[in-house]
């Protein structure tokens, strides 16, 4: 009998060391082409790329949004945010539990947690700045990061201690950054305390399945990068541009350390390190690149939430691949849970797909027959099937069907040509839109501070003359 149960607890820890570890490292605002496995040539990314090198990078890899807050909702419950009403960037109200991510729906890290993972959150959580919404609450066991939606980067600027005093957005861009629940005192350049925690994470866990989410919330406004980082750049003329390539140096500079910890600790083989950013490059405001992409974040144009997307597991996936079918950052939980064996909920189907069959080649076929996109403010939507793409901004009555394999960057609307594509499009949309809601909570644009800020550059638009 003791034989037996020595046999069968064996078993199970060679099962459980089997099961491989997961690390997402999400970038914020970033654009498709600020990374080198894109094309990026004034940015070395090193360490980034050899994600894409040592594994697979997509060419068609989404978000699920094309901003931050409905992206990362989504992301994490391998769901569509408008199933759950998630589709607005939530306003910073630490004393309002709707808004955020409903305690209705799993997470990646509740999921993974009935099957024995750990898992931690380090960087932007921006999933509701309530003490009902908190990391710890929705599955994870560590946090150290900032609630809301972006933050300062030098310590100095830090200077509210507590998470939960602070009032709006602007003034959470100032809080002291949390351990679990408890502010800890500043200690260096943001970026790089996150590479810090994400490397102590990986020594601390290395013995047991885990679950790291590494969120930088580089390279998002505000722009700051120390010299350090800045004299890598000199000959950048484009101060925006500069500072901008400083911050995504240092984010490679902690991708890089990150891999050289699972190395060190021989676990590099059975992790599944994916790279995305949440959304598209804000052009103008941070400096980014999208390449050949229309548009730019926020956008149902390519250039909103087509982003620098790539995988590596060196135990599971080829090396050194590209893979052209779209896939969206919701297939994530769908292939973490097909191969931890973790159980999802029958109620709260995912919309992602187990990439597994798709990218050892088992599968050949699309792992999606579409990839959707609604923003309910505006009232523009797209879908994505096959090379095809149809965007429509409902509002404005404008509708665009274009063909991605010639025409990346949406150039040519060829609507008139092939009415019966239009409409199979738009028959997918609408059959996915059935089991929308309407979004639950207001957003960041309906707050005074925002609505204020837009009121001002339209009137600086209308005196300049620009529509
Ligand atoms: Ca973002």
């Amino acid at each position: 009998m003791k034989i037996f149960f020595a046999f069968v607890s064996l078993t199970l820890t060679i099962m459980g060391k089997d099961k491989p570890n997961l690390i997402v490292i999400m970038t914020d605002d970033m654009g498709y082409a600020d990374v080198g496995f894109n094309g990026c040539k004034d940015i070395p990314t090193p360490h980034i790329d050899s994600i894409a090198s040592n594994g697979i990078r997509f060419t068609s890899g989404y978000v699920a949004y094309s901003v931050c807050g409905p992206s990362r909702a989504a992301f994490m419950t391998g769901r569509y945010g408008q199933r759950f009403g998630f589709e607005r960037n939530p306003q910073y109200r630490t004393q309002d539990e709707n808004m955020g991510l409903p305690s209705s729906e799993d997470t990646i890290a509740s999921a993974l947690g009935k099957v024995g993972y750990y898992s931690g959150v380090i960087g932007k959580w921006h999933l509701g700045a309530t003490k009902k919404h908190h990391p710890l609450k929705r599955g994870f066991q560590e946090f150290y990061g900032h609630l809301g939606g972006g933050h300062q980067y030098m310590p100095e600027m830090l200077n509210i201690e507590d998470s939960y005093a602070a009032k709006d957005e602007a003034q959470s861009y100032r809080t002291w950054i949390l351990k679990g629940h408890k502010p800890v005192p500043p200690r260096k350049y943001l970026t790089d305390d996150f590479s810090d925690e994400a490397v102590s994470f990986v020594e601390r866990n290395h013995n047991k399945p885990f679950f790291l989410f590494l969120s930088y919330n580089a390279p998002h406004t505000p722009l700051q990068a120390p010299q350090k980082y800045l004299d890598r750049f000199r000959d950048l003329k484009d101060k925006k541009r500069k500072t901008y390539a400083a911050m995504v140096s240092a984010v490679d500079d902690g991708v890089g350390r990150v891999l050289a910890s699972l190395k060190k600790k021989q676990i590099n083989q059975n992790t599944i390190v994916f790279f995305l950013s949440d959304n598209g490059g804000p052009t103008t405001k941070n400096g980014s690149n999208n390449g050949p992409l229309r548009g730019n974040k926020g956008d149902a144009w390519e250039g909103g939430w087509r982003v620098p997307f790539a995988v590596q597991w060196p135990l599971g996936f080829p090396r050194g691949q590209k893979y052209d079918h779209p896939v969206i950052s919701l297939d994530i939980m769908a292939t973490i849970a097909a191969s931890a064996e973790a159980p999802i909920s029958a109620d709260r189907p995912l919309d992602g797909v187990n990439l597994i069959p798709f990218l050892t080649g088992k599968n050949e076929g699309p792992p999606h027959q579409g990839i959707f996109l609604r923003k309910f403010d505006s009232g523009s939507t797209a879908v994505r099937s096959g090379n095809h793409k149809l965007v429509t901004y409902r509002k404005k009555t404008f509708s665009g069907l274009y063909d991605l394999r010639d025409d990346i960057g949406e150039a040519r609307n060829i609507r008139l040509e092939s009415p019966e594509e239009v409409n199979r499009l738009e028959m997918l949309w609408q059959d996915w839109n059935k089991s929308n809601i309407d979004p639950i909570f207001k957003g960041l644009i309906h707050t005074p501070a925002w609505l204020k800020k837009r009121s001002q550059a339209t009137r600086k638009k209308s005196k300049t003359g620009n529509k």
